[in-house]
């Protein structure tokens, strides 16, 4: 059902849902950005509509919402443990339709890779109603289309911005009777991304050969690469984290556990008992990642991991391009094939 209604209505609207949500939008953060003077778009809390940043993306995906950076687990003294615990409000994210789809990708991974799932994550995400943002033009970096991910129906709201007024389709019986009140019935159906300036071509996973993974490509990238984890943190799939537990300076007996983001491109990520350590050189973490996001999560779960969304190509200092990789990856393994036949 749609609806339309000028910025003050809706922003009163916010100020009401704020009663029992955590509102939560791309936001502008001054002075926060990579070089001096500039600023960061990442995700935090919202009190009106003018907050939000819709003209440009999120340098930050919504992630650390219900996968926040370092998180308590619990706390323990020398008898016994309290696991921590999570505010009661419900949560609102104001998100584009691949981060939504990326969401669906760390829900995989957190609640359904493996017997259990991860309470942590699963408290949070429960509470999660989304507002799509509607997406109708492709940002430089994205590959959304190449990766199925330009779309969804899977929201409780959709917005569309316009100059001082907004347009929402509202799917969730439990904001309609708000939304009736504030607004007047319109209709709108959100638009999506058909085309993005860059495409990639997946190679299908039975096309991958053991040769790939020693080739010289991934040498090209231990040699440019420096380990920073930008490409991991500004991801919305990577899911990876370490524990470390704090003893308090008071007491050492007691302390907390937390966990706290790791990345696979980052320096100790894969240190283990007994000094061992494996993808030492960056280039064969560039292949780990690589063969992650578009191979062997999809043999497991029937679809890529990534998503398009460009982030780490936009925050990568070394210029590398994840899509360029995955475009090299493919011309490789067509050459190998027509070498073959
Ligand atoms: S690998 Fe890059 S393009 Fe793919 S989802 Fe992660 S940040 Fe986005
Ligand atoms: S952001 Fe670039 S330089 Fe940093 S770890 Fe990722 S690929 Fe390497």
């Amino acid at each position: 059902m749609g609806f339309q209604m000028e910025n003050k209505d809706f922003n009163a609207l916010l100020q009401s849902l704020k009663k029992e949500y955590k509102i939560y939008a791309p936001k502008r953060l001054e002075k926060r950005g990579r070089f001096s003077d500039t600023d960061i778009i990442g995700y935090e809390e919202i009190d009106e509509v003018e907050e939000i940043v819709y003209t440009e993306k999120s340098h930050y995906s919504p992630k650390e919402i219900v996968f926040p950076i370092t998180q308590t687990l619990f706390y323990f003294t020398e008898e016994e443990y309290k696991e921590s615990t999570v505010h009661d409000k419900k949560i609102l994210i104001f998100v584009r339709p691949c981060d939504i789809n990326g969401m669906k990708r760390l829900d995989t991974i957190f609640l359904q890779n493996g017997p259990y799932a991860d309470v942590y994550y699963e408290r949070l995400r429960e509470k999660v109603k989304f507002v799509m943002m509607e997406c109708k033009e492709s940002f430089e970096n994205c590959f959304c289309v190449s990766m199925n991910s330009n779309y969804t129906d899977n929201y409780s709201i959709a917005i569309s911005f316009k100059e001082n007024k907004v347009v929402c389709d509202v799917k969730d019986e439990t904001f309609k009777s708000l939304f009736e009140k504030a607004g007047e019935k319109v209709d709108f159906i959100p638009a999506y991304v058909k085309e993005n300036h860059v495409k990639v071509n997946v190679p299908e996973g039975e096309k991958i050969t053991i040769e790939l993974f020693n080739h010289d490509l991934w040498k090209d990238y231990a040699k440019r690469c420096i380990a920073c984890g930008r490409c991991n943190t500004s991801c919305i799939t990577c899911s990876c984290f370490n524990t470390q537990d704090i003893a308090y300076e008071e007491n050492p007996e007691s302390g907390e556990r937390r966990r706290v983001w790791a990345g696979c491109h980052i320096d100790k990520f894969t240190n283990m008992a007994g000094g061992h350590e494996f993808r030492t050189d960056y280039g064969s973490r560039m292949r780990f990642k690589t063969m992650h996001k578009i191979y062997d999560y999809h043999k497991r779960f029937g679809e890529h991991m990534c998503i398009g969304c460009g982030r780490c190509d936009d925050r990568c200092p070394e210029y590398i391009s994840f899509s360029k990789c995955i475009n090299k990856v493919n011309e490789i393994l067509e050459k190998e094939e027509a070498t073959n036949e």
